[in-house]
């Protein structure tokens, strides 16, 4: 994991060239190459980061149960349950679908932009704080940055640790029915904590891996028996070479469902005699990684360093 923190320079070029390369992260979406061919009104708002006129995109009434998708990638991105009527001349989300939407700040320096996770493609920006639902969110979306398919997407969320999330993440991400994964950091103490916090082992963080998925499609049993069979479950506070509690192995689940699931599962494991030593432990807050860790092996066209496949079940 030496190598992992990259100097500012050249984790700003990779974050640069992910956009550029508008890199694949979502087994429902298009590859880059295969990205839909935008007019010119849809380029000069989804590339350009241009602004529809209010009260003119045609999503701002649409009240059909479904979901809304990129236009550029098809990348779900909203469900039609958290449409909201802000009054404000766009259509506007109180929530998204997990790991689906990014921000960051707007060049304006002040407005938090909204762009597709999958492909960079500008949506809108995202405000707080107004009081309009329960959320208190409002994602102000361009009609012409989305599409409409009238099936509603159902999705589970699982949350596991096992080392160097970039491995973790690349093992789980190639899984038909994983819709998104984001690496980031949990179970520990420090808010919104930073790599390099995280690394000194003091933030009582886990590198974990976030993961969405369509349970109709793979199973949180199926997932978790992937997470157990792409690590060692034996090895204490490290992985590999990764040595440190921020290695640990350790399950955050969402649901009882998934902690039982998870129970059944450790027990088979030391029924064959393996002394586990994964953690089950409730979910709590997940903090996104860095853009430079995300998808890190897809970008980097590597393979993991640990995290092979070994059977174990
Ligand atoms: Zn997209």
């Amino acid at each position: 994991m030496r190598f992992k923190w990259f100097p500012k320079q050249i984790s700003k070029s990779i974050s640069i060239l992910s956009l550029t390369l508008l890199f694949f992260n979502c087994n429902q979406a298009q590859e880059p190459m295969n990205y839909n061919k935008l007019t010119p009104e849809e380029q000069r708002v989804i590339l350009n980061k241009g602004t529809e006129r209010p009260f003119s995109g045609k999503f701002e009434h649409h009240e059909e149960t479904g979901t809304y998708t990129c236009k550029q990638c098809d990348a779900p991105l909203y469900r039609s349950g958290d449409k909201f009527d802000a009054q404000c001349g766009w259509p506007s989300f109180d929530d998204e679908i997990p790991g689906a939407v990014k921000r960051v700040t707007d060049s304006d320096g002040s407005r938090t932009e909204i762009l597709c996770s999958n492909c960079g493609g500008h949506l809108g920006h995202v405000f707080l704080g107004e009081g309009f639902t329960s959320k208190n969110t409002r994602h102000c979306v361009n009609s012409i940055s989305l599409n409409f398919e009238p099936v509603e997407i159902n999705m589970e969320k699982a949350i596991f640790a096992s080392g160097c999330f970039w491995g973790v993440e690349y093992q789980l991400q190639k899984v038909d029915g994983v819709i998104s994964t984001s690496v980031g950091y949990t179970g520990g103490f420090l808010p919104n904590p930073t790599y390099k916090q995280v690394c000194t082992g003091t933030t009582g963080h886990a590198e974990a891996v976030e993961v969405v998925f369509d349970p109709k499609k793979v199973s949180y049993e199926t997932l978790t028996r992937l997470f157990f069979e792409t690590h060692d479950p034996t090895q204490i506070d490290g992985q590999g070479p990764d040595i440190g509690t921020q290695y640990r192995s350790e399950i955050f689940y969402l649901s009882n469902d998934q902690k039982a699931t998870a129970e059944k599962l450790i027990k088979l494991l030391e029924d064959k005699g393996l002394d586990v030593a994964t953690a089950l432990t409730p979910a709590v807050e997940f903090f996104h990684g860095e853009d430079y860790h995300q998808d890190y092996y897809i970008k980097s066209g590597g393979t993991p360093y640990c995290h092979a496949y070994t059977k174990r079940f």
